[in-house]
């Protein structure tokens, strides 16, 4: 069984607030020390359940946040940036499983921990009618490898997003959030307990979630400001239907997947 495992921070134990979320100072250390005991939760569980390969994207910012000393073995890790598949740099379809920890809700959620769709400039991403954020692209595109996303876990309402898109997903309740800075805390060690049982029984249950398959429909970007659009309506086969949304479409979730990056990154450059 060969897994992958993708891991963002804002969703973590111990995680509350943008000061958290930077690159230095001490409430970034601390908050990486969390991350790193959520993943090894999850990794336990991983290996508990007979994982033989588990394949970790460090998926956060630059990709910098995860130390590879002390991983156990049948781990790789990925790091860095800017990884051509971003946030789902080794999925494939090589995979039987994706897991998602420290994920948080799409950008616009009300009462969501630290909530947003990769970073700043996106107010709303929708495939067809249907709102998604990091987690729903995610799982779109691990259905687009046939693998079934089928553990997540964060604040409750990036599991309520999950769960509403994914029937049948497994999924640890880490913080409850209040504000998008504000939480109630699930003591940390406890919270990780559940994670390795939650994320072993969701990969030794043969009931697994089907994988979540893209319905062609294309997928609508909209930016926070016009001056995002114009720098990212440049990508090629892109439409623009408004000032701050362009629409993208392709032969497979990949590929639209892949516009929608070119279109993040352009939307960041400096034209
Ligand atoms: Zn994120």
């Amino acid at each position: 069984m060969k897994l992958f495992v993708s891991v963002d921070l804002e969703g973590v134990c111990g995680v509350v607030d943008e000061r958290d979320t930077a690159r230095d100072g001490p409430a970034a250390r601390r908050a990486r020390d969390h991350l790193r005991a959520d993943l090894d939760a999850v990794l336990e569980g991983c290996l508990a359940a007979g994982a033989d390969e588990v394949v970790v994207c460090d998926a956060h910012d630059d990709g910098r946040n995860l130390d590879p000393a002390g991983l156990p073995r049948r781990v790789t890790l990925v790091s860095g940036s800017p990884a051509p598949g971003s946030m789902f740099e080794g999925l494939g379809s090589g995979c039987d499983a994706a897991l998602f920890v420290g994920y948080h809700a799409r950008a616009g959620t009300a009462g969501a921990v630290l909530e947003h769709t990769w970073d700043h400039r996106t107010y709303e991403v929708r495939v067809g009618d249907l709102p998604v954020g990091e987690f729903g692209i995610a799982a779109l595109l691990a259905g687009h490898f046939a693998v079934p996303a089928v553990y997540l876990s964060g604040d409750d309402k990036v599991v309520a997003e999950a769960r509403a898109l994914v029937a049948g997903i497994a999924a640890t309740v880490v913080k409850t959030g209040i504000r998008r800075e504000v939480a109630a805390w699930h003591a940390p060690e406890e919270a990780r307990t559940r994670m390795r049982a939650d994320v072993e029984a969701a990969l030794r249950t043969p009931r697994k979630p089907a994988p979540f398959v893209w319905d062609g429909a294309p997928l609508r970007l909209t930016f926070t400001r016009v001056t995002y659009c114009d720098l990212a309506e440049t990508c090629p086969g892109v439409v623009r239907l408004d000032g701050r949304t362009l629409e993208m479409s392709g032969a497979s979730f990949a590929d639209v997947y892949r516009t929608f990056l070119a279109c993040l990154r352009l939307a960041g450059s400096e034209g």
